[in-house]
């Protein structure tokens, strides 16, 4: 049985502490409910990309919502999900590992394994006969805010002979793919998915096993910023769109479906809040207790989000008209600034925070201690707004 949270929101939270440091709350809550949702709409297994936030929090909630199964980067990402869920089935999706990483890989018993090179699949040679493996292709695809193409994926030339050779074998084969992060174009997932049964045909091969990566991107648009809004389907629409690809290129001879998203699942379980620490030249620049070296370092490529809202320390929303701030974090550093001009409220002041929402996913798991910021400890509440 899980204790209820001692807070009720990050407000209730803020005012009747009044932190000086930078915040992070996760509502367990919205975290299982995202699940839930995964669950209920993708056409098939739903695993989790441990990279995006490896909180204890996150994957303990995550098990309990029904989760055993977990995409790991590198041995690090396998023994912390050995530790809360021993029996959790490891899909090791790092194309390029060292032999010594191979090693202990196989010793703490990874199911799955990506290739996307002759050389590195030969680098597999122990991992056992009843493992998968799936080779991982890559289109040049847009709609993704960055491109992992650039770096990971055989193209379906050297998939298909990739493919040949997993079968010979011995291997169960698989495909997969990642449309890259934050990827608002269910076409994406047509186009591989389309590509995936030609590299599939082309080899001979019947593979058990399509991943359709992570990549499914959280809702950035304002929701009371008066920001452009951007455009962001909603799952479902992704989950159609996969379910009915799936079925036009592969017909009956379909492949079980697996997915392995980051940050849409976690995204909507916490709100980072910062604290405005000077105002400066008549209000105008803006220097938080947090930026780009600590939970706000994926807007240097993703922009900003619109989901940011400002509250007095005594609770006040701020609602006066929004004009683009430059805002500064709180190192010494110059680089430390959030792009393009964040839109606050003119009535902004000294203590007030500013609350982002939706910032779960690769807040936390990048952000740094440079120049002795960063985010402390996790609180947890029982909801967000
Ligand atoms: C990072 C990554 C994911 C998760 O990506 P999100 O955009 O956070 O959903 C999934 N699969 C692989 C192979 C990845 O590298």
């Amino acid at each position: 049985m899980r204790h209820s949270p001692a807070w009720s929101t990050p407000e209730a939270h803020l005012l009747r502490t009044r932190p000086d440091r930078a915040q992070l709350y996760i509502a367990p809550a919205v975290l299982q409910a995202t699940a839930r949702r995964f669950h209920a709409g993708f056409p098939g297994l739903v695993t989790y990309a441990v990279k995006a936030n490896a909180r204890d929090e996150v994957l303990t909630n995550l098990v309990a919502a029904g989760l055993d199964t977990f995409d790991v980067a590198s041995v690090d990402e396998m023994q912390m999900i050995r530790r809360v869920c021993p029996g959790a089935v490891l899909h090791y999706n790092n194309p390029i590992r060292s032999k010594a990483e191979i090693a202990e890989a196989i010793r703490l018993g990874a199911y799955s394994w990506s290739v996307d090179d002759m050389a590195q699949l030969d680098k597999l040679a122990e991992v056992p006969a009843e493992c998968e493996i799936s080779v991982r292709f890559a289109l040049p695809v847009r709609g993704a805010v960055y491109d992992f193409g650039k770096k990971f994926g055989a193209t379906p030339d050297a998939a298909v002979e990739l493919l040949k050779a997993v079968a010979a074998s011995g291997r169960v084969p698989a495909l997969c793919f990642h449309p890259g992060t934050q990827c608002t174009d269910p076409e994406a997932w047509t186009a591989y998915i389309t590509e995936a049964a030609r590299i599939a045909d082309r080899a001979g091969v019947t593979i058990a096993r399509l991943n359709v990566g992570g990549g499914f991107p959280s809702s950035r648009d304002g929701d009371d910023s008066g920001g452009d809004a951007g455009t962001c389907p909603p799952l479902e629409a992704i989950f159609d769109a996969i379910a009915r690809a799936t079925k036009t290129a592969f017909g009956d001879n379909a492949p079980a479906l697996l997915c392995e998203p980051g940050r849409a699942m976690v995204a909507e379980a916490f709100t980072l809040v910062a604290r405005i620490k000077a105002l400066k030249h008549e209000g105008g620049t803006v220097f938080l207790n947090d930026g780009i070296y600590g939970g706000l370092s994926e807007c240097r490529d993703l922009g900003l989000s619109g989901r940011v809202r400002v509250v007095s320390p005594e609770g006040q929303v701020r609602r006066a008209t929004r004009t683009p701030r430059v805002v500064f974090g709180p190192t010494c550093d110059s680089l430390d600034r959030l792009p393009d001009g964040l839109p606050l409220p003119a009535d902004a002041a000294e203590d007030d925070y500013v609350m982002f929402g939706a910032m779960g996913a690769y807040s936390i798991a990048i952000g740094t201690r440079f120049n002795g910021y960063g985010l402390d400890d996790v609180v947890t509440v029982q909801q967000l707004t």
